[in-house]
């Protein structure tokens, strides 16, 4: 273990916490809880936590051992069992955050031999003070678009009666009701609840193969956690889901690209019709894509049909990072690019889709990098989100295709590409066209 803990300062180390077999979190008194960044440990204190978002949910890391600061011999510890217990086995807990926190680092730990890839969550590290949870994380959206204390199920169903009531024929409408009901998505229930912004799911396919990918998964051994949208929905079925929601709610975004689908641009056939049919009824609503970004042809001749803005993810804008996770099957990384850059062109908003991991996504060698290019492409906004996949397995396969220097921080990498780029605006949700 690389014992490159820095020294805490003023703050107050907060203690660390593991499960027992059954799942059971105890606190280790005696012990300071850690995070990870990369092959930094560093110990958790008053100063690089927050007392644990409201919605943020606790999870379990099986056939992983959870790495922890003795306080008395000051040193990181990798324990087997239950200190004060021996022969108990622990395991690593880390809390899974609410939508608007991004993580700094994730929990500590090692893996055990033969050890099975996490599922598709991100792991931000957890620590005890005071009588409550402390998880390491920034708060980089205050909106409460997805906060679950203003989703009451009642009112939810109530939303789903009344609008099946409208649109009794809309295929498209019952995916979403079963998108809010049986996964949860808060996109699909604040339709319902009309606000915010509304889902479009259209396609079945993607051009990627990402290894994180929430909707397909065929050779990881890890499960995907949405079923794909499993037909294509008609541009007039679309047009009344987004014309619903446009006529309804203030600053509206109806956005295509959801969890619950392969890549947009693949079902261009029936969203650039559905656009027009939308521009043809109102020119009110803001109208997104969350994408790829790889085919720039087609990207053009959306925005002819009136596609506000793009979101592109990415969890890299280095080539070979990018390619290494997204393993592109039908474009290459330069069409990316191709497709910001004609965007920027035509004014439309350009957001990122930044998939964080601690670590990697605060190396030098990839802060140098996100740098030049936004020094190169002015995007219009950064959404950082936390990349939901094993930290350790992403990380070999990042350290495979580029060196990863000691972590600067991401609170350190947010403050220096906030004073670099004043005007890059940040967040985690998409705008309305009135915020951009
Ligand atoms: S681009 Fe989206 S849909 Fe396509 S593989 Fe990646 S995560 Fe899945």
């Amino acid at each position: 273990m690389k014992k490159n803990i820095p020294d805490s300062g003023k703050n107050n180390l907060i203690t660390a916490v593991v499960a027992d077999k059954e799942g059971k979190i105890i606190e280790l008194e005696g012990y300071a809880a850690v995070g990870m960044a990369g092959s930094s440990f560093v110990p958790l204190s008053t100063g690089n936590t927050i007392d644990m978002p409201y919605g943020g949910e606790f999870m379990f890391l099986p056939d992983r051992s959870p790495v922890v600061f003795n306080l008395k011999t000051n040193r990181p510890e990798t324990l087997k069992e239950n200190p004060y217990s021996p022969g108990e086995p622990v395991f690593p807990v880390a809390a899974f955050n609410s939508p608007g926190y991004v993580i700094s680092l994730v929990s500590a730990y090692r893996e055990k031999e033969a050890a099975r890839q996490l599922p598709l969550f991100s792991y931000g590290a957890l620590g005890w003070h005071e009588g409550g949870f402390r998880t390491a994380v920034i708060l980089v959206d205050r909106e409460k678009r997805q906060d679950l204390r203003r989703m009451p199920r009642e009112k939810i169903t109530a939303g789903i009666r009344a609008m099946k009531k409208k649109l009794p024929h809309n295929r498209l409408l019952d995916h979403i009701e079963n998108c809010a009901l049986k996964y949860g998505c808060p996109a699909a229930k604040n339709f319902f609840l009309r606000r915010y912004e509304a889902p479009l799911p259209t396609s079945k396919s993607c051009n990627a193969a990402c290894m994180g990918c929430i909707s397909l998964q065929t050779d990881s051994g890890i499960r995907n956690s949405q079923e794909r949208i499993s037909f294509t929905p008609s541009p007039e079925e679309i047009a009344e889901i987004a014309l619903e929601h446009i006529r309804k709610v203030k600053r509206s975004v109806v956005s295509f690209g959801q969890g619950c689908e392969g890549d947009p641009l693949l079902a261009a056939h029936v969203i650039e019709p559905a656009i027009k049919l939308i521009r043809s009824e109102t020119g009110s609503g803001t109208i997104n894509m969350n994408t790829n970004g790889s085919l720039p042809e087609i990207m053009e001749r959306l925005f002819d049909a009136g596609l506000d803005s793009i979101r592109i993810s990415m969890n890299s804008v280095r080539k070979e990072c990018y390619d290494a996770y997204f393993r592109p099957k039908g474009y290459v990384f330069s069409d990316i690019i191709k497709s910001i850059d004609r965007a920027l062109e035509r004014k439309i908003f350009v957001s990122i889709n930044y998939l964080n991991c601690p670590g990697f996504t605060d190396s030098p060698e990839e802060v140098d990098a996100l740098v030049a290019f936004i020094k190169e492409r002015p995007v219009n906004f950064i959404q950082w989100r936390n990349l939901n996949f094993d930290p350790l397995r992403y990380w070999k396969v990042m350290s495979g295709v580029t060196a990863m220097s000691a972590p600067v921080g991401i609170s350190e990498m947010l403050s220096m590409i906030r004073k670099e780029f004043p005007d890059l605006k940040h967040g985690y949700f998409n705008p309305p066209k009135e915020k951009f």
